[in-house]
């Protein structure tokens, strides 16, 4: 019997606080309104998340840097779109003990203007780039929508924000690609699922030329952004002033990118693949793999704790992260409720009648399904059912995600759509701002974006003016 996701479906936002401080995972008490404390368990996954971000941005060439909090407020302001944009949202520290400063410092919101400037003393020649470094950290952003656990924040504590600067348009543009690619594999590794869109230009990042977003579906029909890709083309170059001597000996300006992430992400992971009993983590980000539960019985505890060590012992020793519960104070009932709700994978058995038979029980957390299986054959069956369950989990989230992207041709049954079934709609779209902002009125939603690389175009007229269309957009009520 599949578990159920009643209660997951029908008040997802319930199920999420819920869930993350009964574990715990993340803490909203602190006495700063959008602020939280990551509690051990949500910091190991945290962490999991981290390090597959950390080796895809490696693996592709990036290096990690950390650059400081503050930022002067002549450099917030060189890039003028950019701090039109974020001028509501800074957090301005005025004062050094009791006396007023003289430059007021910003806490980062992001970090272009604090890194730029230093591009512009390191790239000297064409042989400084290109650059591509990283830094994961926190940035502050004066919310002033209702707050919500780690998906709108006043402090991002988990911020991963990546910079590339080039010597031509066509590297920084295969970049943009790079970065597309780079995060796509994040998310498939996390089993996310995801669509790409190229934001319209009244919601590009501001001082971008254009920006790529990633969004998904979250469990009340509402999509949540989790990552974006940004071309800035010279911009911010000529903003800080970040020129290469090229091969002809003449100064040019270089080509930017920059790409980020945070700890969305996380509520996303978390969000996607519960159930009514609470987490479901995939394998790769589990803080505990497997946990061991002896079922003991009068007269045979002994035996039982003491396979159960060879068991937790034979996993760990290949590189599992296992653990026993052999607290004797709590039943086996209870112990399976408290490691279903932290999503741990799978949930390994062992009772009185499999010592005599060799046998133990495999429980996995997506389906619950009891797998009764030869005790000899456990380092196997345990690293198959592993795999099994996180590719279930990526289709399922797959299976989600295109379950909820519809497409209307006429604005009224699109929004009729939008509301009763939540998810995406694609419309056909004429590309022009004014009237996108328009079908965004009419349909009280948000367009994500024309579908990035499709190649695919409506044959019908664009759902608001009639004129023809030359995109799909994707529009959705968003976080
Ligand atoms: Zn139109």
């Amino acid at each position: 019997m599949m578990p159920s996701r009643n209660q997951w479906l029908s008040n997802f936002s319930e199920w999420f606080h819920k869930v993350i401080f009964e574990i715990p995972i993340y803490d909203t008490r602190y006495p700063v309104k959008g602020t939280g404390i990551w509690m051990p368990y949500g910091f190991k996954i945290r962490r999991e998340v981290l390090e597959i971000i950390r080796e895809e941005l490696i693996k592709t060439g990036h290096e990690e840097v950390l650059f400081p909090t503050l930022i002067p407020e002549y450099l917030l302001k060189k890039e003028g779109e950019h701090i039109r944009n974020f001028e509501g949202q800074v957090f301005w520290i005025t004062y050094g003990g009791t006396t007023p400063l003289d430059v007021r410092l910003a806490l980062r919101p992001t970090s272009e203007t604090s890194i730029y400037p230093m591009f512009q003393l390191w790239i000297k020649g064409y042989s400084d780039l290109p650059v591509k470094i990283f830094q994961i950290v926190n940035v502050f952003r004066y919310e002033t929508k209702a707050t919500k656990p780690m998906i709108r924040v006043r402090e991002i504590t988990t911020f991963k924000e990546a910079h590339t600067a080039h010597a031509t348009k066509k590297e920084a543009e295969n970049q943009v690609r790079e970065g597309v690619e780079i995060y796509s594999r994040i998310f498939e590794k996390l089993g996310i699922p995801f669509v790409v869109s190229i934001r319209p230009r009244w919601d590009k990042f501001p001082g971008a030329e254009y920006s790529v977003a990633f969004d998904t579906i979250m469990p009340d029909g509402k999509v949540l952004q989790i990552g974006t890709v940004h071309f800035l083309g010279q911009g911010f170059a000529r903003a800080f002033d970040i020129k290469y001597m090229n091969a002809e000996g003449n100064y040019e300006y270089v080509w930017q990118t920059c790409y980020g992430i945070s700890e969305r992400v996380i509520a996303a992971l978390l969000a996607i693949h519960g159930d009514d009993h609470g987490l479901v983590l995939p394998s790769i980000v589990a803080p505990i793999q497997v946990v061991v539960i002896p079922i003991v019985y009068k007269g045979r505890e002994e035996d039982i704790i003491k396979v159960c060590k060879e068991v937790r012992e034979a996993l760990y020793d290949e590189g599992l992260r296992v653990i026993i519960d052999e607290n004797r104070e709590e039943t086996p009932g209870s112990k399976y409720f408290k490691w279903e709700l932290r999503g741990v994978p799978i949930r390994v058995e062992i009772g009185p009648r499999d010592l005599e038979r060799n046998t133990v029980v495999l429980v996995r957390r997506d389906t619950l399904e009891k797998i009764t299986i030869e005790r000899k054959y456990i380092v196997e069956e345990v690293k198959k059912l592993l795999r099994t369950i996180d590719s279930n989990l990526r289709e399922r989230g797959k299976s989600w995600l295109f379950e909820h992207i519809f497409r209307e041709s006429e604005i009224e049954k699109a929004k009729d759509t939008l509301n009763s079934k939540g998810g995406i709609v694609e419309i056909p779209w004429c590309g022009k701002d004014s009237c996108g902002q328009e079908i965004e009125t009419k349909m009280d939603g948000r367009i994500l974006g024309v579908p990035y690389n499709m190649e695919e175009k409506p044959i019908s007229s664009c759902v608001n003016c009639k004129v023809a269309a030359v995109n799909w957009v994707r529009v959705a009520k968003s976080y």
